[in-house]
């Protein structure tokens, strides 16, 4: 090892992910810790990194309080519609309420934003959404985390939390390795911030082969947000809670401008409306659920599966009547030349042009992650003025470890933050950091010598596998005693896709399958032990690969416990078909215990606290 030089730093704050949390509480970590140190450790480089490193054509979250366009009560009533019931309505609301700020701040650091022309108001796209030209929105944010950190590290991959060892329980920094140098890295911190966003690549892609890469979600998020915090015993709630996206077939563009702004619609192969066929069948299984407005995103999923299977399909987006509009055409485009320029590709590659073909679209992959339209993540406490006691023990955003928060993807049970919900939940774990500090919470923190060479002589152990393996290879590249990062995922991505509720099955998973998946998962654990990494790019692709089998281990642990179809559409539990209040209308919490590797689980109420007074002054 000794060939790895180490670096050790020491900060107050350090911020694992620069994405569009991490500059979020970078930049606010130094508005209320003005003589603190704060550190941002990125795996990419923070200009072009995590979900919004291409651009966005849409601020999907914004209330418009300003005008009396939305309260945050009324985002939060959207979400637990789109979410059957089940999410934090302290945290959402809290995000809520703080949301507009953020993207005011945008707007003065120059992102372009769309306006209307009559009224002067950021043009919406729908009632959430605001539209901008925002191919340089991640380079914007990322200008205001830069000049607000002592020092700002990209292409360092975090692999590892460190621990306090003189009280139980509490945080005390990162490890991990620059994917340039192989410089291993000890950040020493009294506070940490996960940021590092959600979990693609863990089932099986549609993309495979030529297409291989190829995801909705990004490629690159790995499941560090949710494989760190596990790993040292943090609990997590909502890992079930996978995501389905309906998108335009092989390039996975974006459908929220088409249906919102442009107002194309779906049918199926012969032109019907198919979402109307499946309503009683529907009905049968969620109840009155299928009546809310507007209908859960994962019902909607659930009318285009059933009709695919039934023989429906193909299934498209009907274009060619709005695209006849040359301002809706352009808007259709453009959509895509800032966000997703690889499905315009695709359509010209297949000769399709919407104003005349009706584009294909399909379900995605499952994802797992916390900002988007789902809410898996993070066991986090609430702020204090709104959370009930179950949901509140002392700081705003701080998991079930002292002095270790977190934000954006990373946190269950607030879904629909997305960027800009992501950069305030940011600022939010940052306020409350920095006041645990000032608390004097973070005293006398101690992390040994030996806590940090263990998990050195770990990280590189990927290396040292490949060094020595790679003599007993006879022919090829198969080895005996290694298997390479590419072998590993694909087993993983399979073992996911085929018991655990992956296109295979058309989403469809039970207790035997997922009992057999966890088995399956147990013995790849045991194989990654023998992961080879010929340099360090694949020694950060055998620890993105490790992250994402551990989080795999929690998602499907929560779907087993999970015994209910609450999200048909998202996946099935098919020895439990229908959704189940009487017994699920709960949140389901997990604690991995680091110690052996079991994991523990446990129901936590869900408090429906907006409409609540309500309801109780009714009564
Ligand atoms: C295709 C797509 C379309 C979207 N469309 C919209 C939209 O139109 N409007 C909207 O508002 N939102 C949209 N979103 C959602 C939005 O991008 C996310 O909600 C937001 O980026 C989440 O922020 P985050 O900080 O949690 O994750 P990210 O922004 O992804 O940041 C995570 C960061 O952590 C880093 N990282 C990961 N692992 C490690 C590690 N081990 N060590 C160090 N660093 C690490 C990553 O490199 C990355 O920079 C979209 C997302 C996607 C993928």
């Amino acid at each position: 090892m000794a060939k790895h030089k180490t670096h050790y730093e020491d900060c107050d704050v350090l911020v694992v992910g620069g994405g569009m949390a991490g500059t979020g509480a970078t930049f606010e970590a130094r508005h209320w810790g003005r003589d603190l140190k704060i550190i941002c450790v990125e795996k990419a480089n923070i200009d072009r990194s995590g979900a919004v490193a291409q651009g966005l054509y849409a601020i999907n979250c914004y209330m418009g309080m300003q005008w009396g366009e939305n309260q945050p009560e009324d985002h939060v009533r959207y979400a637990r519609n789109d979410l059957m019931g089940m999410v934090r309505e302290d945290l959402g609301y809290d995000m809520a309420r703080h949301v507009d700020s953020t993207v005011h701040m945008f707007d003065e650091w120059g992102l372009p934003m769309m306006k209307n022309e009559k009224t002067g108001r950021y043009l919406r796209e729908g009632k959430w959404q605001i539209m901008i030209h925002g191919e340089s929105y991640k380079p914007i944010v990322a200008e205001a985390a830069k000049k607000s950190a002592d020092k700002i590290y990209n292409r360092i991959m975090v692999t590892h939390l460190l621990m306090d060892e003189s009280q139980e329980n509490r945080i005390g920094g990162a490890v991990g390795f620059n994917m340039r140098t192989g410089d291993f890295h000890v950040f020493r911190a009294k506070t940490v911030i996960v940021a590092a966003g959600g979990a693609s690549h863990i089932f099986k892609p549609r993309a495979v082969g030529e297409g291989m890469g190829r995801t909705w979600y990004a490629p690159w998020s790995n499941g560090s947000a949710y494989a760190l915090p596990i790993a040292v015993g943090a609990k997590m709630t909502q890992m079930e809670n996978r995501i389905v996206l309906c998108r335009f077939k092989d390039g996975y563009g974006p459908v929220g401008a088409y249906f919102l702004h442009l107002k194309t619609y779906t049918q199926n192969a012969n032109g019907e409306n198919y979402e109307k066929k499946w309503y009683d069948q529907t009905k049968e299984l969620v109840g009155e659920y299928i009546d809310h407005h507007p209908t859960p995103t994962c019902l909607r999923n659930h009318a285009f599966i059933q009709e695919t299977i039934a023989g429906g399909g193909p299934i498209h987006m009907v274009t060619t009547e709005a695209f006849q509009d040359p301002h809706l055409e352009t808007v259709g485009w453009e959509n895509f030349l800032g966000m997703t320029v690889g499905q315009a590709v695709v359509w010209a590659s297949q000769n399709i042009d919407p104003k005349y073909t009706n584009p294909e679209l399909t379900t995605s992959e499952p994802y797992v992650m916390g900002s988007h339209a789902t809410c898996s993540g993070a066991w986090v406490s609430g702020p204090e003025d709104l959370s009930p006691p179950e949901y509140f023990w002392g700081y705003n955003r701080m998991l079930t470890i002292d002095g270790l928060f977190g934000a954006g993807d990373t946190v269950g049970g607030s879904a629909h933050k997305f960027s800009s919900g992501s950069f305030t939940e940011g600022r939010l774990a940052a306020k409350a950091a920095v006041k645990y500090i000032e608390d004097q919470k973070a005293g006398g923190i101690k992390v040994s010598d030996k806590q940090c060479e263990d998990f050195k002589t770990a990280v590189y152990k990927p290396l040292e596998n490949y060094t020595v393996g790679q003599n007993e290879i006879t022919g090829g590249t198969v080895s005996p005693s290694y298997i390479s990062p590419i072998q590993g995922l694909q087993r993983l991505q399979r073992i996911m896709d085929e018991y655990v509720g992956g296109i295979a099955t058309n989403y469809m998973t039970n207790g035997n399958m997922l009992k057999r998946g966890l088995e399956l998962l147990a013995w790849l654990e045991e194989d990654l032990e023998n992961v080879g990494a010929e340099d360090y790019h694949q020694l950060m692709r055998a620890w993105e690969l490790k992250h994402r089998a551990l989080t795999s281990q929690c998602v499907t642990e929560h779907t087993m416990f999970r015994e209910e179809t609450r999200w048909p559409g998202y996946y099935y539990r098919g020895d439990h078909m229908k959704l189940d209040d009487d017994n699920w209308h709960c949140l389901t919490v997990s604690r991995r215990d680091p110690n052996t590797g079991k994991f523990a689980m446990e129901k936590v109420p869900v408090y429906h606290i907006v409409d609540e007074n309500e309801k109780k002054k009714a009564s």
